[in-house]
């Protein structure tokens, strides 16, 4: 028998239209590609996101097609993600920092019809311009005063084009298992895989990022979206801020701590969400200026593991509440976040502190596990190692027009992290599965080593390998940049190391590289440098 409740469709314009009924005065602020900071209200952008829908139905577009976007986070950006998939069209977020012939092989690859792009990424496309043959037109995501002069076919301002129509448009009907968003993952090898969320994916996603026990928002904050909507689905930010009424600011293009800080200080910031270079910006911009942060309640730290020194910094020295969280494209994003439980409450501020080195644990709705190399579980004992896999509504179960399922038998997706999970529940990721470094039969975490290193004076990043070695398989072997003007060497380093982790995680050798390689989303290429360091030889 089935339950006698009403059919009503999870669709994420059912997001926006709560929002600007009940909180239609709340604003949305950002700092413009072209300058200066605007403002609207999520009432106003309701109102143009129906008109990029209706401007978008004039040009032909229709149910599971693919726009794509290419631009900051911007109210412009948010509106558009609301209009396209309103339509029940597919956005398709486009990540700037890939190199060209990935972007060239993901637009083609999801044959994206029409390209939304900011100011700043007009050159990028012109250059590809000729190779993207499935693109009809270029809505260049600016008003006619700073329409640039430029060679892409069919381009034209946005606000021109929206101005061409009213918001007198009622959003589509389909199911909520309706394709959504399109997000390619730049994996370090091979092409990018895509990323396709549903609608009900979405709005499960940003209920879940709602809970007080993950990022926890509120009518009352004021939340800074810096975490792009290229990566990842923005965190949920898009979804999760306007279903609690809170105020949306965006940096737009100014990602570093100065203009980072201003917006955090003149909008009365509460909540923000980055990555961690993002933080390392803001907290020398902080520790130069001796400003404080008065307004700010909670930051979130993900993407890569957060450095034990910053967790300080923002709880003891900023007085905010620091929230470290793991997750990844296939989820959403979001896997676990590190807020504290009734059973920790008790723990002391050491300890709690300590504890939030760990990735967290998960919200309802992500079910997760850590198995052996013969997918036999593992005990929650936070020591014993494996690969971790999750499953749950908001996690992907195959990638965008390639065949094959990506789950286990038994319906598991494996997240290529290697983790430990503890008794309560706090999972702790020690390695990606081929960045691990086997030596003597067991496995030195990567990141723990590079987490010590970065706490180091005189240390601006550390990346730990492992290489070929005679007698242990292999041993790691530690690269860093320096901070600048510093002069730091091994011997300081490794002295710094000693006593901080295991004496045998402790690395043969230490180099020292003017630039550490990232991928388009900020990871350490770890191939990259495994190439790089492929003729090494260790000293001892
Ligand atoms: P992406 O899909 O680009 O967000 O990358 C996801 C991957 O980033 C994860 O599988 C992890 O390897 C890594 N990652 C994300 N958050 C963290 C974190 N807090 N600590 C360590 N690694 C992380």
């Amino acid at each position: 028998m089935l339950g006698l409740m009403q059919d009503y469709p999870l669709l994420t314009h059912t997001i926006l239209d709560h929002g600007a009924l009940n909180h239609g005065e709340r604003e949305l602020v950002t700092r413009s590609v072209e300058g200066p900071i605007r403002r609207c209200t999520l009432a106003e952008l309701r109102s143009r996101a129906l008109r990029v829908a209706k401007a978008l139905e004039r040009e032909g577009v229709k149910l599971g097609d693919r726009v794509a976007t290419m631009a900051w986070n911007t109210e412009r950006h948010v509106e558009t993600w609301y209009g396209v998939m309103g339509l029940g069209a597919i956005c398709h977020t486009l990540n700037p920092r890939l190199f060209a012939e990935q972007l060239d092989y993901i637009i083609n690859h999801a044959e994206d019809d029409i390209v939304f792009v900011d100011l700043t990424f007009v050159p990028v496309l012109e250059a590809l311009k000729q190779r993207l043959g499935t693109v009809r037109k270029y809505v260049v995501l600016t008003d006619g005063a700073h329409m640039p002069n430029t060679s892409l076919p069919n381009a034209v301002a946005y606000e021109d084009w929206i101005a061409e129509v009213d918001d007198d448009f009622s959003w589509k009907h389909f199911d909520e298992n309706t394709a959504a968003a399109l997000c390619y993952t730049s994996g370090t090898t091979g092409n990018p895989k895509g990323v396709l969320y549903s609608h009900r994916s979405n709005v499960l996603h940003a209920l879940m990022a709602n809970q007080p026990d993950v990022f926890g928002l509120r009518s009352e904050d004021s939340l800074l979206a810096i975490v792009p909507m290229f990566h990842a689905n923005a965190w949920a930010l898009a979804f999760s801020v306007p279903a609690a009424g809170a105020k949306m600011v965006m940096p737009g293009a100014g990602m570093d701590g100065a203009s980072i800080y201003e917006l955090l200080d003149s909008e009365r910031v509460t909540a923000t969400a980055a990555v961690p270079t993002v933080w390392l910006g803001l907290l020398q911009y902080l520790e130069q200026t001796g400003k404080k942060l008065p307004y700010l309640k909670r930051v979130v730290v993900g993407g890569a593991a957060c450095p034990p020194m910053m967790i300080r910094k923002f709880e003891l020295d900023y007085d905010v509440e620091l929230i470290h969280g793991w997750g990844m494209t296939e989820m959403s994003p979001i896997g676990t976040t590190g807020n504290m439980k009734h059973a920790t409450s008790i723990l002391d501020r050491e300890a709690q502190l300590k504890l939030k080195e760990k990735q967290g644990r998960t919200p309802y709705l992500v079910e997760m596990k850590v198995v052996d190399d013969d997918g036999k579980e593992i005990p929650r004992d936070g020591k014993s190692a494996g690969h971790l896999l999750v499953k749950g509504p908001c996690v992907s179960k195959g990638y965008y027009r390639l065949e094959d399922s990506v789950l286990t038998a038994d319906g598991w997706f494996d997240t290529g992290d290697i983790a430990n999970i503890d008794e309560l529940g706090f999972m702790q990721i020690t390695d990606r599965d081929k960045d691990v470094i086997k030596s003597g039969g067991e496995w030195i975490s990567s990141i723990d080593v590079e987490n010590a290193a970065v706490g180091c004076p005189g240390v601006a990043e550390a990346a730990v390998i492992g290489l070929p070695h005679p007698k242990w398989t292999e041993r790691p072997l530690l690269i860093i940049k320096r901070d600048d003007g510093s002069a730091v060497d091994a011997d300081e380093v490794l002295a710094y190391l000693d006593g901080k982790i295991a004496k045998w995680w402790m690395p043969n050798d230490v180099v020292f590289v003017d630039e550490i390689p990232h991928t388009a989303t900020g990871k350490i290429q770890k191939m990259e440098l495994r190439k790089q360091f492929k003729d090494f030889q260790f000293s001892n």
